[in-house]
């Protein structure tokens, strides 16, 4: 009998997929399923973005790159951290990785260990307390809340520091909930963990350019008094539409690069060579694809928002970033999972429950509007006729 490694118990999973792989058994079974699980732009990768990774490959590009990834890329990321954050990086702390999930699993295993605690958002995006759970750290959970637009709040947040915390995550804005943390909490936070100086901070930022109206990124790498202990998670899948591609970059400080380019040489040598030259065109050329995506998101927030609160026990916040409307559903009498599967088996409709992203995710369903306003306004109808 073959006996894996206790560990293996402790990991967890991202339910977007199996519902993506429910969804699509239902599908070639022949019936009509509007998928609003999905955590991915509905957009196709830019031309000019696809044109510069197939010339990478016909040029001979094609081999190893270093682990760290090629200079002009970290060059590339280096100038649009200071075009768009104010930052000044020096490409030696930036990682290119294959996805940003990449980042948080090297960050999480970096501190994680039995007997130290990390502390991450729930309702967050699942891989957080999975990756926890695996490298044996005890998972503290910092609850969302509704009632705060879903930002966190940094008094909450520096409460649950110990003396075993070794890392905190943060994100904004956030999925599944679409909440951005406004600045003066990120100030409070910033100061606060002065008094905390061996605790680091893993700010995943990887929805900084989907923002609604007037809400702004606050980014962590605003705080040089936190600068030997910001870890900066970004990448391509969302902002550019890249999510197959697996392109992710991170910041880490002169203490931890060296841990994370060994991570990378473990596990993957290096990101595939012309998906590089692809993320140097996406950063540098025209960011005019960035806006439409976000110009048709934004409608569309509003139409899904307005149809959610328009369906009986829902209620829905207007998100202020990402491409999630997080619902409350608590006066539908049913729980989260139970909703799910409803609209999956009855209305044809995809949606991820709430606890998928933890347990204070109940109560809750969240539906990507990474989907045509045609199909979403057909989804919610369905949905509207079942309940
Ligand atoms: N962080 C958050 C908050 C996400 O929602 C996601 C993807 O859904 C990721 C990180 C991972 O991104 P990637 O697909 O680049 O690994």
């Amino acid at each position: 009998m073959l006996i894996p490694s206790q560990k293996m118990n402790h990991l967890g999973t991202e339910s977007a997929f199996s519902v993506l792989a429910k969804a699509a058994k239902l599908s070639n079974e022949g019936k009509d399923i509007i998928n609003l699980g999905i955590g991915q732009p509905d957009f196709k990768t830019p031309a000019h973005i696809c044109e510069s990774a197939i010339k990478a490959i016909t040029d001979g590009n094609h081999g190893y790159t270093p682990a760290n990834g090629i200079l002009p890329l970290r060059e590339a990321v280096c100038c649009d951290l200071e075009m768009r954050r104010g930052a000044n990086i020096n490409p030696d702390n930036v990682l290119i990785v294959p996805g940003g999930k990449v980042t948080m699993f090297f960050a999480i295993q970096i501190f994680g260990e039995p007997g130290t605690e990390i502390i991450y958002p729930d309702p967050g995006f699942p891989i957080y307390a999975s990756a926890i759970n695996y490298s044996g750290a005890k998972a503290v959970p910092l609850p969302l809340l509704e009632k705060n637009g879903f930002s966190f709040s940094a008094d909450d947040l520096l409460a649950l520091i110990t003396d075993k915390t070794r890392l905190i995550i943060i994100n904004s804005p956030a999925n599944p909930t679409g909440g951005v943390t406004p600045k003066v909490e990120m100030d409070k936070l910033a100061k606060g963990l002065e008094a905390f100086p061996n605790v680091a901070i893993m700010s995943d930022e990887i929805y900084s350019r989907m923002l609604y109206d007037t809400a702004q990124h606050a980014s962590m790498l605003a705080y040089p008094n936190l600068k030997d202990r910001v870890i900066i998670l970004d990448g391509w899948s969302k902002t550019y539409a890249m999510t197959g591609w697996r392109l992710g970059y991170s910041v880490w400080p002169e203490s931890l690069i060296e841990h994370a380019t060994k991570l990378a040489i473990n596990s993957h040598s290096c990101v595939n060579a012309p998906t590089q030259f692809a993320g140097i065109a996406a950063l540098e050329g025209p960011q005019d694809a960035v806006d439409e995506m976000m110009a048709a998101f934004s409608k569309r927030r509003t139409v899904i928002v307005d149809a959610l609160n328009n369906l009986p026990g829902f209620s829905c916040i207007m998100p202020g970033g990402a491409f999630y409307a997080f619902s409350n559903i608590t006066q539908t009498g049913m729980t989260s999972m139970e909703l799910q599967e409803l609209l999956l088996n009855e209305a044809g409709v995809a949606t991820i429950a709430g606890t998928s992203f933890g347990q204070y995710g109940e109560g809750y369903v969240r539906f990507s509007y990474a989907n045509s306003t045609e199909n979403i306004l057909k989804a919610l109808d369905r949905v509207k006729s079942i309940l």
